[in-house]
C-alpha cells in the first residue's frame, strides 16, 4: 500500500486515498476481482489508475462513455501517465497507430468501448498483450436490472479467457441496487466477500418532494430568493425545457438550456455559459449533466417527477459537490406518473417494460414516503444501519402524526372486495362513493361511499401514501392494480397502527400552472 500510497502523491498530487479506495486498491493489487459501488464523485478512477501504475503490464478500460475517454487521457497523460483511447471517433489507421505503440509497450492504460470486444480480429490483437487489470466502468450496464442496460457488455467476460492467466478484474458504478450488484458479480463471477459499497448519503445534501405546487410561481420565487446561487431545473420533456427556459428569460434571470434537440454548437454555448456563471441557471432534460464538473450547483429542481430512483439521485447529485450545503428539490405531481408510464411505454426494448415500470413505483413511493428522504434513497442502493438525515422535508416536518388506521382498513377492505384487480384511480372513485359509470358495477359493495367524507383525489393520495408504506403493493402492467400485502393483512386484522401526518390543503390548484 506504501508503494501505491507514494504513485497517489507522484501521479495525482493527493496525500490519502478515501476509505474504500484504500480497501478496493488492496484488493485488487491482491489480484482479488472486485466490485466497487461508489457514488458519482466518490474516486472511482483512482481505484483503477493506482492499481494500473502499481502493477506490471496493461490495464483494459472499459467504459461506454466515448465522450469522457479523450478527457480521461487527456487528464492521465497530462499528469504523466501514458495512456490511450480505441473508439468510434478513430480511423482504422488510427486504431492501428494505438495498438502499435501499446504493443510496443509502455502504454499503462488503454481505454476501450465495449462493442470493440464484439470484433474478433480485435480480440486477437488483444491475445498478444501482457494484461495485468481489466476495469468495467459503468458495470451496472450488464445488467437488465441496471438502468441502463448495454448488450454488448455482455460479451465482455468472454475476453477473460483470451489470456492463459486471467487478468484481475475491477468493475466500477456508481448506481447499483442490490439486484443490480448481484447480476453484476454473477456475470462477472465475482465473490460477494469482494464488492466495496461506500456511503451514499451525501451529508451536504437537503431533499424535498413537494406536491401540488403551482410549479411556475413555485421555481420564479425560488430562485428570486436564492439570487446569485447556480441551480439545475430538469424537466421530463424538450417541451417543457422550452417553456420554463422562456419563463425564467422573460422573468429577467440569467438562464441557459440544454435539450437533445438543440444543436451540438448551441448546446456547448449554453453549457460553457452555465459552468462559466454567466448563466444562473440551467434548464435541461437528462441530457444534460454527464462528465460536468461544476461544483458549486447549490440546488436540483426536479420540475417534473423523473422515471427512477436512479436517474434522480445521480441529477440530484450534481448539487453541492464541493461539500457546501445545498437543496434537491422535486415538484410532484400525480400527471407525472402518466408521463413516465407513456415515456416508458414508448421504450424500444418492450422485455425492459416491467423492470422499468417496478422503477417507477420505488420514484413514485419516493414522492409519497413520510420518511427521511436521503435514507430512502440510500437503502435503495443497498446502504445498510443508515441514520435518518434529520433535516429532509420529512424529517424536519414538524406536523403531528395521527392514527389514521380506520381509514386505512375501509381502504384495505375495500381493495379487497374488489378483488384485488383494480387501480388506484377506481378503488378511490368507489370509496369516494362517485357516480361514475364505470363504478357502478361496485355500488353493491358494503364500501361503496365508505370515504364520502374525502373527495377521490385525496383518496387516491392517501392510497399513494399507502403503498409507500407498503401495506398495498402495486402489480405493474399498463394498468397497475392494487393488492394488499403482509403488512396490510396486519392492519385489516387490527394487529398494526398506521400514522400519517395530519393533511393541509395544497396552496394552488394545477390549473394554476398554465405549463400543465
Ligand atoms: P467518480 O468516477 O467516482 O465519479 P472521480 O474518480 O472522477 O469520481 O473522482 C472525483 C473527484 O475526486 C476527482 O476530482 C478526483 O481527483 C477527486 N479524488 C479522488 N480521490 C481522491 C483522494 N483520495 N483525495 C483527493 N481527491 C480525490
Amino acid at each position: 500500500m506504501q508503494q501505491a500510497e507514494q504513485l497517489l502523491k507522484q501521479y495525482f498530487g493527493y496525500n490519502t486515498f478515501r476509505m474504500v479506495q484504500q480497501q478496493v486498491i488492496d484488493n485488487v493489487l491482491n489480484e482479488q476481482d472486485t466490485l466497487c459501488v461508489m457514488p458519482t464523485g466518490g474516486g472511482k478512477s483512482l481505484c483503477y489508475q493506482i492499481p494500473a501504475l502499481a502493477l506490471e503490464g496493461l490495464t483494459i478500460v472499459i467504459s461506454p462513455l466515448i465522450s469522457l475517454m479523450k478527457d480521461q487521457v487527456d487528464m492521465l497523460r497530462s499528469n504523466g501517465i501514458p495512456a490511450a483511447f480505441i473508439n468510434s471517433s478513430l480511423s482504422f489507421q488510427e486504431v492501428a497507430e494505438v495498438m502499435r505503440s501499446v504493443r510496443n509497450g509502455g502504454t499503462k492504460l488503454l481505454y476501450i468501448a465495449p462493442e470493440r470486444l464484439e470484433n474478433d480480429m480485435f480480440c486477437q490483437d488483444l491475445m498478444g498483450l501482457n494484461v495485468s487489470l481489466i476495469a468495467i466502468d459503468e458495470a451496472h450496464c450488464i445488467s437488465q436490472w441496471g438502468h441502463d442496460f448495454r448488450p454488448s457488455y455482455r460479451s465482455i467476460h468472454k475476453i477473460f479467457t483470451l489470456w492463459s492467466k486471467k487478468p484481475t478484474v475491477i468493475a466500477l458504478t456508481a448506481t447499483a441496487t442490490p439486484n443490480v450488484s448481484e447480476d453484476i458479480c454473477q456475470l462477472l463471477q465475482i465473490d460477494p466477500d469482494n464488492v466495496f459499497i461506500s456511503g451514499f448519503s451525501r451529508d451536504n445534501l437537503t431533499f424535498k418532494v413537494l406536491t401540488g405546487e403551482n410549479r411556475e410561481r413555485y421555481v420564479k420565487k425560488y430562485i428570486e430568493n436564492n439570487r446569485n446561487e447556480a441551480g439545475i431545473i430538469y424537466a421530463a420533456t424538450r417541451k417543457s425545457v422550452e417553456s420554463i427556459y422562456s419563463m425564467l428569460y422573460q422573468s429577467g434571470i440569467a438562464v441557459a438550456k440544454y435539450h437533445g434537440g438543440m444543436y451540438e454548437e448551441e448546446r456547448n454555448h449554453e453549457q460553457n455559459r452555465f459552468i462559466n456563471d454567466e448563466a444562473q441557471v440551467m434548464v435541461a432534460t437528462n441530457a444534460f449533466g454527464m462528465g460536468i464538473n461544476k461544483t458549486n450547483v447549490r440546488f436540483v429542481m426536479h420540475y417534473q417527477m423523473p422515471r427512477n430512483i436512479e436517474s434522480y439521485y445521480q441529477e440530484a447529485g450534481r448539487a453541492g459537490r464541493d461539500g457546501l450545503p445545498s437543496e434537491c428539490i422535486l415538484l410532484y405531481s400525480s400527471s407525472d406518473e402518466q408521463t413516465q408510464r407513456f415515456l416508458i411505454d414508448q421504450a424500444q426494448d418492450q422485455a425492459r417494460i416491467p423492470i422499468e415500470l417496478q422503477k417507477l413505483q420505488h420514484i413514485i413511493d419516493y414522492c409519497h414516503t413520510e420518511k427521511c428522504l436521503q435514507s430512502y434513497i440510500v437503502e435503495y442502493f443497498g446502504d445498510e444501519g443508515v441514520t435518518e438525515c434529520g433535516k429532509c422535508a420529512n424529517c424536519a416536518d414538524e406536523r403531528p402524526k395521527i392514527d389514521v388506521s380506520q381509514d386505512a382498513q375501509k381502504v384495505l377492505s375495500c381493495v379487497v372486495r374488489m378483488g384485488q384487480k383494480f387501480g388506484k384511480t377506481i378503488t378511490a372513485q368507489v370509496l369516494a362513493g362517485s357516480r361514475n359509470k364505470k363504478v357502478v358495477d361496485f355500488q353493491h359493495l358494503s364500501t361503496y361511499g365508505i370515504l364520502k367524507h374525502m373527495n377521490a383525489k385525496e383518496i387516491a393520495q392517501f392510497i399513494d401514501f399507502l403503498i409507500a408504506e407498503q401495506l398495498l403493493l402495486v402489480k405493474p402492467g399498463q394498468y397497475p392494480t392494487i393488492y394488499v400485502s403482509e403488512e396490510g393483512k396486519g392492519v385489516l386484522l387490527a394487529e398494526r397502527k398506521v400514522l400519517r401526518r395530519a393533511v393541509v390543503e395544497a396552496s394552488v390548484t394545477k390549473k394554476d400552472d398554465p405549463l400543465f
